[in-house]
């Protein structure tokens, strides 16, 4: 039995006939870029998240860009955040033209280490930028208490957290301003690129709206330069069809770490943390071991698909070599990179299935 990482087909499969009536529809309306089913969408992504605003985009990092820009952040200004995500939260950084600047991690979740924030802070610092990794929530209050303390923004970048929880407030609403992908392979993904911005902040919501839309809000008249990162009607249609299921999706997730929690507790495996303060949606099963690479290749040849998270950290990219950080400046980060990766915990993973990644994985002696 061969298991993916993650299954997409199967919730393709799972609602068939409504996504292929929905994006039916859209086609026949021939309305494609904005419309109805992207406004639909944004006010049910409001009310999930439980904000005052959502505006849809292109992408995850174009949402992550237009809020920097949007809070006047740019060249000689710096954003503090973690190393150890996906590149797109740094590059947004530096798209806008300010400086990332990387604070460790906690050892355990893997979130940005709260108690680090503060000595990162200089009088260029505009806004912290902490990463729900993974699908837990960072630990929010701290940082927000931080931020308020020294006139800093704390924008989320809440891409592979939609439905996670903090202290009972879903993601994208925990800060000033949040940033969603709907990259197929997210907990809540469409059939391309998209993705979304949350505020409760009216100002900034406009300015997003604007800048996303070639710095218009009226037609063929532009006060700025903007760009053009918009959702189209037909990935709006797909997440409309899915978001009723998400949440029922995310506790499949759950389900299914809790099996293997309970089946590799006896192994060496680090297993997966979860702080008390919310609920984690598990974008990513993560666990850990200095043989990460021998044990990889075991669970391939075993038709068991997994995937290193993440094999460097940012800090150490080539693209962000000029930054200057030295080997050993995060040395929690660069200490996990080598060691953690994914097993596969989809929604609807059979129990059949998680005993076939544990016999491979007891089988490589873990
Ligand atoms: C996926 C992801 C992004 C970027 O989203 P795209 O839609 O792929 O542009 C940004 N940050 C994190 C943490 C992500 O996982």
């Amino acid at each position: 039995m061969s298991i993916p990482l993650l299954d997409l087909k199967a919730q393709y499969l799972e609602l068939k006939d409504e996504l292929d009536s929905a994006v039916g529809d859209v086609m026949s309306s021939a309305g494609f870029i904005g419309g109805p089913r992207v406004r639909e969408l944004e006010t049910a992504i409001a009310e999930y998240c439980g904000t005052k605003h959502a505006v849809a985009c292109g992408n995850g990092t174009d949402a992550l860009f237009l809020i920097l820009h949007a809070l006047g952040i740019g060249k000689g200004d710096e954003v503090i955040t973690t190393p150890f995500t996906f590149i797109a939260t740094a590059e947004a950084i530096a798209h806008v033209g300010a400086t990332p600047v990387f604070v460790d991690i906690e050892p355990d979740t893997y979130n940005v280490d709260v108690s680090q924030v503060e000595a990162a802070i200089t009088e260029h610092t505009r806004a912290i930028m902490p990463v729900h990794i993974f699908g837990q929530c960072a630990d929010m209050d701290p940082i927000n208490e931080i931020a308020k303390r020294h006139g800093l923004r704390v924008i989320e970048d809440a891409c592979q957290a939609i439905g996670a929880t903090y202290e009972g407030k879903r993601a994208g609403s925990l800060a000033d301003v949040a940033a969603f992908s709907f990259f197929p392979s997210k907990n809540l993904g469409c059939a391309g690129d998209g993705g979304i911005i949350t505020t409760d902040d009216d100002e900034i919501a406009a300015a997003c709206r604007k800048m996303a839309n070639h710095g218009t809000t009226v037609k063929y008249y532009h006060d700025t330069i903007g760009v053009n990162s918009r959702l189209d009607a037909l990935q709006a249609a797909i997440l409309l069809v899915k978001l009723p299921h998400l949440n029922r999706w995310n506790a499949e997730r759950r389900a299914a770490t809790a099996v293997y929690d309970e089946l590799l507790a006896d192994t060496s495996l680090g297993l997966p943390v979860t702080r008390e303060y919310g609920e984690h949606v598990y974008h990513l099963y993560i666990v850990r071991s200095p043989e990460r690479d021998r044990i990889m290749d075991a669970l391939k040849a075993a038709g068991v698909g997994t995937a290193a998270y993440y094999p460097v950290p940012l800090h150490r990219q080539e693209a962000l070599g000029h930054l200057g950080y030295a080997e050993g400046s995060l040395p929690v980060a660069e200490a996990a990179c080598p060691q953690t990766f994914a097993l596969p915990a989809f929604p609807g993973i059979t129990r059949e299935q998680q005993d076939v990644v544990v016999a491979a994985l007891l089988e490589a002696g873990v």
